[in-house]
């Protein structure tokens, strides 16, 4: 079914969408994904050191990987697949994204509603007290640098604000994305392969509501069964076709 025809099946007088976001997104701002060939760095693998337990046992050699890659994200801007987003957003179109990605790439595109649901990079905190601080600048990202220790309760060593393999999502945040999620009647799923828990269930979630899925990606998903409807190719491309058609058919609906 075309693009249009699901639009004019909704049978909504406002259109309410929520975005559920992978790294996919940001592959055209020069964002090395987590996984596959990319997932290595220095001959550690990603997975073995975004855990609490490598930052227990060699917190130094961690904060060098994460300092590696704020010197990358410090050189990466938004690209138009955030920005189209952000021009729903503008158009009140969009309850809100919720990222997978860690990258602030979204803010940095002036989105405004965010779910950050693995954390974000861009800051630090410590696991004793509230104290957290950004450090997305050149010079805390510099290489061989002493370890950042709590300003706070000066013993601690801050972490970066990402959660890790292994731990828990936060719940405030979880809860809000199923909330957003329930809200909408248009899902897209941009840049996921969906694969990973929980926020794999949430499309399941907007299908049972009969929510329309729209899915965004390079290649087929296990998101792709449950869609309405998939536009392959690289988001950056697809995605702002499909925002100014949508736009313009919530005029329409406005001028009745
Ligand atoms: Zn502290």
């Amino acid at each position: 079914m075309d693009i249009d025809s699901i639009l004019k099946e909704l049978d909504v007088s406002e259109i309410k969408i929520v975005s559920v976001v992978g790294a996919g997104i940001s592959k055209a701002s020069g964002m090395p994904t987590f996984r596959g060939e990319d997932g290595m760095w220095n001959n550690y693998r990603a997975t073995d050191l975004a855990t609490p337990f490598a930052f227990q046992r060699d917190p130094k050699i961690v904060w060098e990987w994460y300092r590696a890659r704020m010197r990358i994200l410090l050189e990466a801007k938004p690209n138009p697949a955030h920005e189209a987003l952000t021009n729903l957003e503008k158009e009140g179109l969009s309850i809100g994204i919720i990222t997978q990605n860690v990258d602030g790439l979204h803010e940095i595109a002036e989105s405004k509603n965010i779910i950050e649901i693995h954390g974000r990079i861009r800051y630090a905190r410590c696991n004793s007290c509230d104290y957290i601080e950004r450090w997305d600048s050149e010079e805390k990202s510099l290489k061989d640098r002493e370890l950042p220790y709590c300003p706070n309760c000066k013993n601690q060593i801050i972490r970066p604000d990402v959660v890790w393999f292994g731990e828990q999502l936060a719940s405030q945040r979880w809860n809000k994305a199923v909330e957003w999620t329930l809200n909408a009647n248009i899902m897209l799923v941009i840049g996921t392969s969906g694969v990973v828990a929980p926020v794999s269930s949430l499309p399941d979630f907007a299908k049972q509501n009969n929510t329309k899925i729209f899915e965004f990606n390079i290649e087929e998903t296990p998101i792709t069964s449950i869609s309405d409807h998939s536009i392959f190719g690289p988001c950056e491309k697809t995605l702002p076709t499909f925002t100014r058609k949508i736009i313009e058919f919530s005029r329409g609906l406005k001028n009745g």
